[in-house]
């Protein structure tokens, strides 16, 4: 097409003010407000601009795009005003799936979220005496009913942070900064998302003294290790992987009774630190805080978002003294959280201290039997039984994710999906595109499906999605 006959089409085309001030113009700004309606006409106009230009319109392929005009902004405005944050289908088994924003919410926190975000609240206010208070005080409360010794509320304080990284900076900044830490070298580890432990020990100061080797550490390397330097002795919970075959590692009691001879406080960073015993639930390897406290840990880190499944948070749980000096470091103010965490947090500890674990959805997930899940999918996949959708029920397993050891999986059953000669990507892909997004995983050419992970008033929404797609 020559220059004269593009300069025919560029003509046709409305600038923004005219198609604005048309009744189809004039009511997408009433709908949508006058700014975006306005970006909106713009970028879909230059794109029209663009394609004429380039030669990919000609007259016809003009008059079709203008008679869509309206349409094509109207699409423009939704996409851009849409929520990118979105609630999707986890199908793919991973409890705590980190991409996927780890643990959903107990329904109590989202409640207590509701009643007081949107209104003031007494985050920093004491009632009583009607003055300033503190914002711990509505968790510490509940963190000494968890942790506390027998009677002895006074034996343990608990701050907030904004993720457990957070709270290992804040923890060695405070208590080793220009000092030396002790740590085995089988626990230098790299959590996903870029969390290593030599990376955070340089940036809050404190000087890492490596000991032992990858596979083997004895206490007495920690032992030969320290100086009038060392302030502190660390312990990491190795979280994603584990080390087998030739391998020692001192057990917690031997570190904390290297310590406290010795006068220095043991750290241990938990990660995934549970609230209650998961052994009853199938996974003996999980970290809790319990166990530290009882091992006489002087401090221990977790995330909020972990096993504890409530929201992002780091929470460091020890000795009342090492805790003040914690609070009183001005980093502290720069790492602390928000009223909609402190309202998260407190609600899905009331729930641990009346034992109602089922109140919490990551919980209740880990405690669900093979036999429920496989009933819930027998039952999809039977109503799935037709077309080219084929659909068959196998034996798999979930995982706890979320820094859980490799190990930590539960049995389950899956959806083993395939549908005609698509492949099991291009299935993926349909059911990410689904409304809500559906992820599943992808092994050996089909797309499995684990209902652990679903919470049961999505399972129909998974059938009608397959159904669309069959
Ligand atoms: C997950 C994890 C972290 C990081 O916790 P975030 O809450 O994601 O910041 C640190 N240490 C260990 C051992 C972990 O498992």
């Amino acid at each position: 097409m020559n220059s004269a006959a593009k300069a025919e089409l560029f003509r046709e085309l409305p600038s923004v003010d005219e198609f604005l001030r048309t009744s189809a113009g004039a009511s997408l700004s009433s709908q949508y407000g006058s700014a975006p309606a306005t970006d909106a006409t713009r970028a879909v106009l230059a794109r029209l601009r663009e394609e004429i230009a380039s030669g990919l319109l000609d007259v016809r392929g003009l008059r079709l795009a203008l008679d869509g005009l309206t349409g094509a902004i109207e699409s423009n405005l939704r996409q851009s005003l849409n929520h990118s944050l979105r609630p999707v289908i986890n199908a793919t088994g991973v409890i705590l799936h980190t991409n996927l924003g780890r643990a959903p919410l107990a329904q109590a926190a989202l409640e207590h979220i509701l009643e007081t975000a949107g209104r003031y609240t007494n985050l920093e206010f004491n009632l009583e005496a009607g003055e300033r208070g503190k914002r711990d005080v509505h968790v510490e409360r509940l963190f000494h009913r968890l942790l506390a010794d027998e009677g002895h509320a006074e034996s343990v304080s608990t701050i907030v942070v904004n993720n457990n990284a957070a709270a290992v900076l804040l923890a060695l900044n405070t208590l080793a900064e220009g000092s030396e830490v002790i740590v085995s070298r089988g626990e230098l580890v790299e959590i996903g998302g870029s969390f290593r432990i030599p990376d955070v020990m340089s940036k809050s100061g404190a000087t890492l003294r490596e000991v032992g080797t990858t596979n083997r550490t004895r206490v007495g390397d920690y032992e030969k290790a320290i100086n009038e330097r060392t302030r502190l002795l660390l312990r990491v919970h190795r979280s994603n992987f584990e080390i087998t075959g030739f391998t020692e590692q001192p057990s917690l009691s031997e570190l904390v009774e290297l310590a406290h001879r010795r006068g220095l406080p043991l750290m241990e960073d938990l990660g995934s630190g549970a609230l209650v015993d998961l052994h009853s639930f199938g996974l003996p390897n999980e970290p809790n805080v319990l166990d530290s406290r009882r091992a006489e840990v002087d401090i221990v880190t977790y995330s909020g978002d972990k096993l504890l499944g409530a929201a992002q948070a780091g929470l460091i749980s020890g000795r009342p003294d090492l805790i003040a000096r914690l609070r009183a470091n001005s980093l502290f103010r720069a790492l602390r959280v928000d009223k909609l965490t402190y309202a998260a947090l407190e609600a899905t500890l009331l729930a641990y201290v009346k034992r109602d674990n089922d109140a919490i959805p990551a919980l209740r997930m880990m405690r669900l039997s093979k036999e429920e899940v496989g009933s819930r999918a027998e039952e999809l996949a039977e109503n799935l039984a037709s077309g080219k959708m084929r659909v068959q029920v196998i034996d798999g397993e979930s995982i706890i994710g979320g820094g859980a050891a490799p190990s930590s999986v539960l049995p389950t059953r899956l959806l083993a999906v395939t549908c005609g000669d698509l492949s099991a990507d291009q299935l993926a892909t349909h059911l990410r595109r689904s409304d809500p997004p559906i992820i599943a995983r992808v092994e050996d050419g089909r797309v499995l499906i684990d209902l652990r992970t679903v919470f049961p008033d999505q399972d129909s929404l998974i059938a009608a999605a397959l159904a669309r797609i069959a």
